[in-house]
């Protein structure tokens, strides 16, 4: 049983509970969710449970909940699936406490911020407006979690929490910006053939051309200003080429390859100009074409939401290059991205996150409630 009255101890015993629980992106989140639900069930908390299979027929979790009555308040929200333990390397469900971290797969990215806001909320005392706490699954693999609360989530219907907390790591740093993203899928299709007969059509050697193509055209991307938004560190668009030929064999020609066309889209940076380009290109090419992605987080430092977290924090707002479940929830509720721990310390073999920074968190946190919620 946790000591919420002991938030600084509260927020370690929760910390490494959700640590110990592993819940990679490739697998069911079902167990942690189950003891996320528990949890905040017994917290007071009416709680509405989100589920869909991902494409490998893993289900997958996603926990809206909500304390209190009454209209919009404050939100927390955090996703609660990880990037892949790789166990052979470390020991990543065991949380060790040492030196004033916390070591384990997430214990940064990010069980640690999302047990922050937890004890938060949890001590909230009797308030005028509700708390929300939105825990998602798939962020870290394309938003899935965050897609589904956004479009069936009954208790967020109509009924949005007035300002939001994202609880991704930024060292409580406020931020109010992050690049948003652009994906272009072109499918080439070819004869499948085994190469002794050598009768067969490679659809890798028909994309070859317009991979060249769009490989020069990319250079640009670090030299041109037009391409760049000075705003962000990197102010560049991390373009990227990823390619499947479903696993064809050396011995046969591939029937179907798809390319992805992946980058990073910027406020200041016409992102039309570039989504256009490989379009036209892959178009005249003859493929066939699909494009998909999420408009850049943006939201002015006159914002309210932005304004008090610079206020609780005493730090001007600032950007961050890496994406989050704003780029979903941006469309339904004001944003501010702000949580413990230090991003570089995400994805990482021996992650960790500073006790300092989650025991500072919770504080912030609770007033961020009490502004919004009052
Ligand atoms: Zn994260």
């Amino acid at each position: 049983m946790h000591n919420w009255s002991d938030a600084d101890a509260a927020v370690v015993a929760l910390t490494r509970e959700l640590v110990a629980i592993p819940s990679e992106s490739g697998s069911s989140n079902t167990v942690i969710c189950e003891h996320l639900q528990a949890l905040l069930r017994q917290g007071g908390f009416e709680v509405e449970w989100l589920q869909y299979l991902d494409a490998a027929r893993q289900p997958k979790v996603s926990i809206v909940a909500r304390k209190g009555s009454g209209h919009g308040g404050a939100g927390f929200f955090s996703h609660i699936d990880t990037v892949p333990g790789q166990p052979a390397e470390w020991e990543p469900w065991n949380p060790v406490v040492k030196d004033g971290k916390i070591y384990g797969r997430a214990s940064c990215d990010m069980k640690g911020p999302l047990a922050a806001t937890i004890v938060a909320a949890l001590r909230a005392k009797t308030l005028a407006k509700p708390v929300v706490i939105v825990i998602t699954a798939d962020e870290e693999v394309g938003f899935g979690g965050a897609t589904q609360v956004a479009a069936e989530s009954q208790l967020l219907k109509g009924n949005w929490p007035d300002m939001g907390v994202i609880a991704e790591p930024t060292r409580l740093i406020p931020v109010r910006a992050h690049k948003g993203a652009c994906q272009i899928t072109v499918t080439a299709r070819g004869v499948a053939a085994h190469t002794s007969m050598d009768t067969g059509i490679s659809a890798t050697m028909l994309l070859a051309p317009l991979l060249a193509e769009i490989t020069e055209y990319s250079r640009q991307f670090k030299k041109d200003r037009r391409f760049m938004d000075a705003d962000f560190h990197p102010p560049t668009n991390g373009f990227n080429i990823t390619i499947n030929d479903g696993g064809c064999p050396a011995n046969v020609t591939a029937a179907k390859t798809v390319v992805q066309f992946n980058f990073r889209t910027m406020p200041a940076v016409a992102t039309a100009l570039v989504k256009d380009h490989i379009c036209a290109r892959a178009q005249a090419h003859g493929f066939e074409v699909e494009t998909g992605g999420w408009d850049a987080v943006d939201t002015p430092r006159s914002a309210p939401v932005i304004r008090l977290g610079e206020q609780l924090t005493g730090l001007d707002a600032a950007t961050v290059p890496y994406g989050t479940d704003a780029l979903v929830f941006q469309a339904h509720v004001p944003l501010l991205i702000l949580g413990p721990g230090d991003i570089a310390q995400a994805h990482t073999i021996g992650e960790w996150v500073e006790i300092e920074q989650l025991q500072r968190a919770v504080p912030i946190y609770e007033r961020f409630i009490s502004a919004v919620c009052a």
